[in-house]
């Protein structure tokens, strides 16, 4: 199945594998980071030691935004304790939310690259914005009923593209 808008640009294992210099070399200044599934594990609810790194290491080269569809303390919690803005509610994949967030971050959408673990959610919001979109996979098989409905979806799409994280050398 090909549909453009639904498929991502990238599609790494998890945020670990994002080369930032790769980034940068493709105009990219902010990052927006869904929070479920894709830093933060849906049946533990702590962002894992890694990611906590990973992140600082990100917000010192990058803008970082949250956009979470969850509307739960917890995801205005765990924004806060990382020190990163949330936009929460956001009602992904319509493109407000991500329009919202590029202006917190100063930037066209076109400068951000839109990090999730949903195609129909993260990636296609991204897409509708014109941001450089990364599909990463879910950090546990806890998910909400419908978004597991939508995996099976989801899978049919991504036949044929596999994981792509990038060599050392190719940078
Ligand atoms: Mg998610």
């Amino acid at each position: 199945m090909r549909i453009p808008l639904v498929r991502p640009d990238r599609y790494l294992t998890s945020v670990l594998a994002i080369e930032p210099h790769a980034l940068a070399s493709d105009g990219i200044a902010g990052l927006i980071i869904d929070l479920d599934n894709t830093l933060l594990p849906r049946d533990t609810s702590v962002v894992p030691d890694a990611f906590v790194a990973w992140l600082a290491e990100m917000t010192a080269r990058f803008g970082v935004c949250f956009v979470s569809n969850n509307w739960h303390e917890r995801v205005h919690e765990v924004a806060a304790e990382l020190g990163v803005p949330l936009v929460a509610r956001a009602v992904k994949p319509l493109p407000f939310a991500f329009l919202r967030a590029s202006r917190v971050l100063g930037l066209k959408p076109r400068q951000v690259a839109v990090v999730g673990d949903q195609l129909f959610t993260d990636v296609l919001g991204g897409n509708l914005v014109g941001a450089l979109t990364i599909l990463v996979e879910p950090l546990s098989r806890t998910d909400l009923p419908h978004t597991l409905l939508l995996r099976k979806v989801e899978a049919r799409i991504m036949r044929g593209m596999t994981v792509e994280d990038r060599r050392e050398d190719g940078l």
